[in-house]
């Protein structure tokens, strides 16, 4: 746990216990808008990954196993109190490593503790069933058990949301957890464990191991993980996914996107307008489920165009701290760098820039302009590949079946939405379109009680909501013999 005020030191949490990596490496922590090293972390090695099996295998085959749904709801909601309780504080440290806003932090921190209230209440609730059996002499039911020992793996765009999008429908089932953060946001991941170790979950159920790739490839080759599931890039997905596979692991992919916001002639402008800016200027673009294609009639293309550069050029690019700041940099300058060079690729492809641009922006040396780019053909790459940052490219169509058409026109299939006052067209696009969100006149909603979760090369399987308790559980099914009797064994089926 943090030892200094100045640069804070954080250790793994393995077992119940705080300890450094096995080798007593670390790497630094850099807060994105001043430029400071402000933490130093754990960077665990092959062997504490194991060892944080090893603890959450002993969990699962201990105590944990014994305990009722009901004790298990109890600690989840003293742990949702508890989040609630700190909320500030963990938005303080969730901007400091990101450099996300200060308000939008503060409201996912308060939102992630209704996360742990919900799959207390939902594992309290939920219930097997009794199958009608087709011979008289069975009783036939279904009972659903924990999957076993979670492999937690999270990106750095919303660490402390994403996080308990796993954590808290995989304690409620009954498993138990290995986290590995993102190695440049690792510290609210670790503050939630010393909340979790204060809500009084017994040792090993919830494990911490921090630093990069490496770390995050040994937990998912190691055998004796049962299930990973995974928050981040469609390559690193699809790699992973692989190697839980060849273990017979289960997985829960949660990837990338190009999600489309469709603007028709009769939409509420004012509306559509804000939902294109939530869509993909919010958190400087870096949400998997951003807007980051525009699809808009062509009779009103210029008219949605010019009111949207109206309100980004209004935008303040600043301290992410500050409430008056609406974009904060991005994460590093490895993700900066890709930006920008989707930006310049794109001008130099025929790309008309509208606003923004790949110049250095005046707020500091982690900034992007936001960006809107038109005259883009479908086929280019700032159309079909994710860009993880605030840049918007605007298409236009002709008419409802050239919108459905480029909306479903791309390898993702994570989020939309549709922008009309037609309820009858409302509901025939949001049918058509094959994405595992789509919003009706909204952009960016989400909440603990609806699935969610993506087509394609978006993922597989869904988080949030009773479905994503399947995921941490496995149905048994138990046949019951009634009469006694001793039968012709050759008979049996
Ligand atoms: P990333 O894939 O680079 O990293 C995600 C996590 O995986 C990190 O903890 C990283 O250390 C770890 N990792 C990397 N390589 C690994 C490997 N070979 N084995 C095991 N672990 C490995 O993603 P990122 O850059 O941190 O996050 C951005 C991406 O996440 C974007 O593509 C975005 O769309 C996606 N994302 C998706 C959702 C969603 O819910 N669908 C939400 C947020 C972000």
């Amino acid at each position: 746990m943090p030892t200094s005020t100045d640069v804070r030191s954080y250790h793994c949490f393995i077992d119940g216990t705080w300890r450094p990596a096995a080798d007593g490496a670390t790497r630094d922590s850099y807060n994105p808008y001043t430029g400071q090293r402000w933490a130093t972390v754990a960077e665990c090695t092959a062997g504490d990954a194991a060892a944080a099996v090893h603890a959450a295998r002993a969990a699962f085959d201990g105590p944990w196993r014994q305990t009722t749904a009901q004790e298990r709801a109890r600690l989840l909601r003293r742990l949702g109190d508890l989040v609630e309780r700190d909320a500030e504080r963990l938005a303080v440290v969730e901007t400091t490593d990101n450099g996300k806003l200060l308000k939008e932090m503060r409201a996912q921190a308060s939102y992630t503790a209704e996360w742990f209230r919900y799959y207390a209440s939902a594992i309290e609730t939920l219930e097997g069933s009794v199958v009608p059996a087709d011979r008289p002499n069975f009783l036939v039911y279904t009972s659903r058990e924990p999957v076993g020992v979670v492999a937690a793996i999270t990106p750095w765009n919303s660490p402390l949301l994403l996080l308990a999008w796993k954590v808290a429908p995989a304690l409620a089932a009954g498993c138990t957890v290995v986290a590995k953060p993102s190695e440049y946001t690792p510290a609210s991941t670790l503050e939630l464990a010393r909340l979790i170790e204060e809500a009084g979950f017994p040792k090993g159920v919830f494990n911490v191991v921090t630093g990069g790739a490496e770390v995050g490839a040994a937990l998912v080759e190691h055998p004796d993980v049962d299930k990973v599931a995974f928050t981040g890039a469609t390559d690193t997905g699809a790699r992973i996914g692989a190697t839980a596979m060849a273990n017979h692991a289960r997985v829960t992919l949660e990837l990338g996107g190009k999600s489309p916001n469709v603007v028709f002639a009769d939409a509420d402008l004012d509306a559509a307008v804000n939902g294109v800016l939530a869509g993909i200027f919010a958190a400087s673009g870096q949400s998997c489920m951003a807007g980051s294609r525009l699809l808009v009639a062509d009779t009103i293309h210029d008219e949605l165009v010019a009111r949207v550069a109206d309100r980004v050029g209004q935008l303040t690019l600043g301290d992410p701290m500050d409430p008056g700041t609406h974009i904060g940099p991005v994460a590093n300058e490895m993700q900066r760098d890709k930006i920008r060079g989707f930006i310049s690729r794109a001008r130099a492809a025929g790309a008309t820039l509208v606003h923004g641009g790949d110049e250095p922006a005046p707020a500091g040396p982690l900034f992007v302009r936001p960006t809107i780019l038109t005259g883009v053909k479908n086929h280019d790459e700032i159309v079909r590949d994710e860009v993880f940052g605030p840049v918007l490219a605007v298409l236009p169509f002709a008419d409802e079946g050239e919108a459905v058409a480029l909306a479903n026109d791309t390898r993702f299939g994570l989020a939309a939405a549709v922008w009309t006052r037609d309820v009858h067209r409302a509901h025939r696009v949001a049918r058509q379109i094959r994405a595992g969100t789509v919003w009706i006149n909204a952009y960016r909603v989400v909440s603990f009680n609806t699935p969610f979760g993506g087509f394609g090369h978006s993922g597989q399987g869904r988080e949030n909501g009773r479905e994503a308790l399947h995921e941490y559980t496995e149905t048994k099914s138990v046949w019951v013999e009634l009469s006694g009797d001793t039968r012709d064994p050759f008979t049996i089926g």
